[in-house]
């Protein structure tokens, strides 16, 4: 049974799945590397549990119920050491995860779950670099954490039924729906939602129109709720980037990031996190 949840990063996904499972109920530890990161961390929680007791989302007492559960470290030995269930949510690179999964393989008690919230990598790689690869899985959370219904589940070549099980169980606690999922780059959500994405950026690239009607255009005609380059910029440009290279890797010239989103991230134009991407933002 799961009763507390170590999350790993506390940036977009982070601090959002955090968010999400101590409103749930479940006693949380959010880890980062960077002090700075977890400061933000703590008050984008404190805003947002606030701004919801005022929209009448949640009572009082669950915000402050929540808050009881959270704590936060820098420290991941600290984060893991009495957790059930482990949801790394760190920056999209194979090298970062495997070497993540390696210490909390080391560090977090042996009935510990260990789940990756990776937009499009493998499970079974991130769980090969650990002795409970049975006890590894990919919860894929979509952002705002909080408000997405979904939880894609993949399971990576070994992971056991009863992990599924158990991290059903947790994103059900959650209020989420789940998909379960085979292996495979991209998974359902990220390889169709990548492909759109970057199908408007070389639209906006060639001229076919502007951000603004791209956006209208899918919203109004294909009954999308937002337009993909809004969507891109929720997303963070750094990390659809990211996804893209992977995809691009592992399943070829389909995928290849669209010029126009390479040259955004060199000007570290990285979406609403920054102020400007496709739009502009007040951060
Ligand atoms: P982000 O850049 O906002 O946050 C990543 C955080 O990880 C940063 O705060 C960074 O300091 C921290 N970090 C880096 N190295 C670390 C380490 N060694 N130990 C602890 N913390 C470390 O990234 P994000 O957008 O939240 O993405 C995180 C993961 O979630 C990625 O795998 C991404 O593909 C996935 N994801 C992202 C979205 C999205 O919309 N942004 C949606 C679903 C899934």
């Amino acid at each position: 049974m799961v009763n507390h949840i170590a999350v790993i990063g506390s940036g977009t996904m982070g601090r959002g799945v955090a968010y999400t499972a101590a409103l749930a109920g479940f006693s949380v530890t959010l880890q980062d590397i960077r002090l700075e990161a977890i400061e933000q961390a703590k008050s984008y929680i404190d805003r947002q549990l606030d701004k919801s007791v005022k929209k009448g989302y949640i009572r009082a007492e669950q915000r402050d119920a929540a808050r009881n559960h959270l704590s936060y470290t820098t420290q991941m030995h600290e984060a893991v050491a009495k957790t059930d269930l482990v949801i790394e949510a760190v920056l999209e690179m194979m090298e970062l995860k495997i070497n993540i999964f390696q210490q909390l393989d080391e560090w977090a008690p042996s009935h510990a779950i260990l789940a990756t919230n990776t937009s499009t990598m493998s499970p079974t790689e991130i769980a090969a670099s650990t002795k409970r690869p049975g006890q590894c899985v990919a919860m894929h959370f979509f952002n705002p954490a909080h408000r997405m219904k979904l939880i894609e589940i993949i399971r990576g070549l070994d992971t056991s039924d009863e992990t599924v099980e158990v991290v059903k169980q947790v994103a059900e606690k959650m209020g989420k729906e789940t998909v379960e999922v085979n292996e495979f780059p991209g998974f359902v959500t990220s390889r169709m939602n990548c492909l759109i994405g970057n199908e408007a950026m070389n639209m906006l690239m060639e001229g076919v129109a502007s951000a603004e009607d791209i956006d209208k255009a899918l919203k109004l005609g294909l009954n999308h709720p937002m337009g993909p380059l809004e969507l891109a910029d929720l997303v963070g440009l750094d990390s659809r980037l990211r996804n893209m290279e992977y995809l691009y890797h592992h399943l070829g010239e389909k995928y290849r990031p669209s010029p126009l989103l390479v040259k955004y991230v060199k000007a570290r134009r990285l979406g609403k996190k920054s102020g400007q991407g496709f739009y502009s933002y007040t951060i």
